[in-house]
């Protein structure tokens, strides 16, 4: 043993330690497997699963396919060549002086043949584990795990117990085993010993929840005497990983309230901005906008910035709510930017706000005295002179509600006084980009950001864990229903033409319809569409935990898949399908110039074109009440709460909606049951479990396509929910009582490296 650290900072630096002081050359492999340097990095590979210990026995007591442990002496070993194979055959005869077992080894090099026959002496004890087999009536061990024992009696009663203890299955690679891992993380434990390791979890808190300490938990977890050991071990490193994060927020939360905002409050009176607003719309208030709208202008009103996550599902209505806080900020001199995804749905923003508003959209009330708020669309098709024009209008306060992209918030983009930034659809404005808005000013604004993205509360409580959260629940009244259908035309071709009919008809009684393909032209995926391909499971995708990491000898290599379906295919067979003689049809995708997208989207909507052959482009906000059928094709390559978003873009008006899913996906596949819940249901929260039970929550939200990992390892959002939640408490409450975390440097080193693999992950947002 080369180390024995005597204090807690030489045990802060046995963690860190480079691996190769201990491994030595071992040391390289792991690196290269893995990217290990350090201690802490290798005892944290935590075991994927633990084989069931084999049972001790006697040579009496075999039976076939049992994995047992035996005692037994060696009585006499051979080798010989196996002709044209390059192996020798190695057998052992194994005797308890009554009975004898064979164990038989295939090797490769002459080398470990030499170590072979010197190591099986005759007499030499020794205990073998293996799974019992037979070759030609007699019974064997082939390749069993061989631990030579003393003669004396307490050196082979230790042999029995090491064999009836759980062996831990580590994530190796091929040339890595898991027995290699096994034997490096032993060497570590060994050296290690009970000196207790700085522990990122309070001693106060592991005593609370009867955990062990880290030291104590890295010896179960890797050397575990029975299940419950490793079971302890495993909670214990769940808790922490949720502690940590949660810490990290908590903290995150406490910096953010401590920038001064400008305070915005409500201006009362029958004749102020939000009351004409108000007594303008042409529909009432639901219940659920006027108790969102009340919390959001109490928020406003005070001096630390607002940041608020607005939820509701597609059609709730998120867009008054929005405007109507723009109001408030406004009429207390401040300027608001409205932030969409695309530029098409900026304008499309626009041009919807522009009639909410009415009047109250014209002059700039802020710099002129007018009546109005000086609505502004920033966009990048604006022409240079219109677009500084609009730049002008900001610098000066002019303008008082400014729709565009996030090209708003450049550095050269200048604000007279920004006190509101409403950011439409949250997937694509991460953490960075919240952060950089924030640190524009010594002042921050308030921050409202909207998703019709359903996030269950753990992974809000996450991933977005510095945004407080608000639920638009109730969906304004005389929607119309959409009703779902999965078409199958692998099993039924002809169901194909039917759809094309369906479309139609709809055209036919003058409505209009949506087809969503995933991939612009041929082997180009649209930017931003959720692709999933079933068939390359990721890390916490598909394969059952314990199922083989390698196909065995002889397994077929999967099929490779037919590339996802464009926009440019699907034009052309439309165009030439005959029921849809007649019908006219458009493209519209992100590579499109913007202009050519702006033209695309108010020739549908003003009924010049039938049917938009898209991308997911239309995801996102696209209000067509006309719009009542939307067909997608490769439906399974898309995910729930992708489907989810399309399918909001019908049903929009009085006549009702369908959606036709046409999929070829086998019945009782993984993406079967997500079109199977697509047609079960059309609430948003529900199908964003059923999403998160399959999936990892990185990539619910889109962040996560490149596979970059997320925070969380170990959890998984939905089933640690309470485990998450308990963690979010007892987080809370250190981070009150020492918000520097200085009583707590292992904390504190263990928080700084969350936020930043976060950060690196965030980013993608
Ligand atoms: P989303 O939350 O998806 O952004 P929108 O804000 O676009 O939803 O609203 C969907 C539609 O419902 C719009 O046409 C909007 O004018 C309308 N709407 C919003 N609030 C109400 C309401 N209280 N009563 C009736 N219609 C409403
Ligand atoms: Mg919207």
């Amino acid at each position: 043993m080369s180390v024995v650290p005597t204090n807690l900072a030489g045990m802060g630096s046995f963690l860190d330690a480079p691996l190769a002081k201990l491994l030595g050359r071992g040391a390289a492999a792991l690196d290269k497997a893995f990217g290990y340097r350090t201690n802490e990095d290798l005892l944290r590979h935590l075991p994927r699963r633990y084989e069931d210990p084999a049972t001790p026995t006697d040579l009496s007591g075999l039976r076939l396919g049992e994995n047992v442990a035996v005692m037994a002496r060696v009585a006499a070993a051979s080798a010989r060549p196996i002709q044209g194979r390059g192996l020798t055959l190695f057998t052992a005869r194994v005797t308890d002086d009554v009975r004898s077992l064979t164990l038989t080894f295939f090797l490769k090099r002459q080398w470990t043949v030499d170590w072979y026959q010197n190591a099986f002496r005759q007499g030499r004890m020794g205990l073998f584990t293996g799974t019992v087999e037979a070759y030609r009536g007699k019974l064997q061990l082939v390749h069993p795990a061989v631990l030579w024992v003393g003669r004396d009696e307490q050196d082979q009663e230790a042999a029995f117990i090491e064999a009836g203890k759980p062996t831990p299955v580590y994530p190796a690679t091929a040339s890595l085993t898991s027995p290699k891992i096994a034997g490096a993380i032993q060497t570590l434990l060994g050296a290690l010993g009970s000196d207790e390791l700085p522990d990122p979890l309070p001693p106060r808190l592991l005593h609370q929840r009867g955990l062990p300490s880290l030291t104590h938990a890295f010896h179960l977890v890797h050397h575990p005497a029975a299940d419950a050991e490793w079971r302890l071990a495993r909670d214990r490193f769940r808790f922490e990983e949720a502690y940590v994060l949660q810490v990290a927020l908590a903290r995150r939360r406490r910096e953010l309230a401590a920038v001064p905002a400008v305070a915005r409050p409500r201006a009362e009176g029958p004749g102020s901005l939000l009351a004409r607003f108000d007594a303008a719309l042409p529909f009432t208030l639901t219940q659920a906008q006027r108790q969102v709208g009340e919390k959001i202008a109490e928020l406003l009103a005070l001096p630390t910035p607002m940041n608020q996550l607005l939820q509701g599902d597609v059609g709730s209505g998120k867009t008054v709510v929005a405007l109507r806080a723009a109001l408030q900020v406004v009429a207390a001199g401040g300027q608001v930017a409205l932030l969409a995804p695309t530029e098409v749905l900026a304008a499309q923003h626009c041009q919807t706000i522009r009639n909410l508003l009415g009047p109250l959209g014209e002059e700039g009330l802020l710099a002129t005295g007018g009546d109005g708020i000086g609505l502004r669309l920033l966009t990048g098709s604006l022409t240079p002179k219109a677009k500084a024009a609009v730049l002008a209008d900001m610098a000066t306060g002019r303008a008082g509600l400014v729709v565009g992209t996030h090209a708003l918030l450049q550095e050269a983009v200048a604000f007279h006084d920004l006190g509101l930034v409403v950011v439409d659809e949250q997937h694509r404005f991460g953490v960075e980009q919240r952060d950089a808005l924030r640190s524009r000013a010594d002042v921050a604004p308030h921050l409202l950001v909207m998703t019709a993205t359903p996030i269950p509360r753990t992974v809000a409580m996450t991933v977005f864990g510095d945004l407080g959260v608000l639920v638009l629940g109730q969906a304004p009244p005389g929607r119309s229903p959409v009703s779902t259908v999965w078409v199958n035309p692998g099993e039924h071709p002809s169901w194909l033409s039917r759809v094309w009919e369906r479309v139609a008809e709809e055209v036919a009684a003058g409505h209009r319809a949506f087809v969503v393909c995933p991939a612009i032209e041929p082997g180009q995926v649209e930017e931003g569409t959720d692709l999933i391909d079933d068939e390359t499971p990721g890390e916490w995708g598909g394969v059952e935990e314990g199922a083989l990491a390698f196909p065995l000898p002889g397994t077929p290599p999967p099929a490779p898949r037919r590339p996802p379906v464009s926009v440019a295919e699907t034009l052309d067979k439309l165009a030439a399908t005959p029921c849809l003689q007649g019908v006219k049809l458009a493209a519209l995708h992100g590579r499109l110039p913007a202009e050519v997208k702006d033209r695309t989207m108010a020739a549908f909507a003003a009924g010049q074109i039938d049917v938009l052959v898209a991308t997911t482009v239309i995801e996102v906000g696209i209000d067509i009440p006309a719009a009542t059928a939307l067909v997608v094709l490769d439906a399974d390559r898309f995910g729930l709460s992708q489907l989810h978003q399309l399918r909001g873009r019908v049903g929009r008006g009085e006549a009702a909606g369908v959606c036709l899913l046409v999929s070829e996906a086998a019945a009782g596949s993984v993406a079967a049951s997500r079109l199977e819940a697509m047609v079960a249901t059309t609430d948003g929260f529900q199908l964003a479990e059923v999403d998160l039970e399959n999936r990892h929550e990185g990539d619910i939200l889109g962040a996560a396509q490149s596979g970059n990992r997320s925070a969380l390892r170990l959890l998984r959002v939905v089933k640690d929910a309470g485990l998450i939640g308990e963690a979010r408490v007892a987080a809370e409450a250190l981070v009150a009582e020492d918000p520097t975390l200085a009583g707590y440097p292992a904390l504190a080193a263990a928080v700084e490296r969350v936020v930043g693999e976060r950060e690196d992950f965030l980013e993608r947002g």
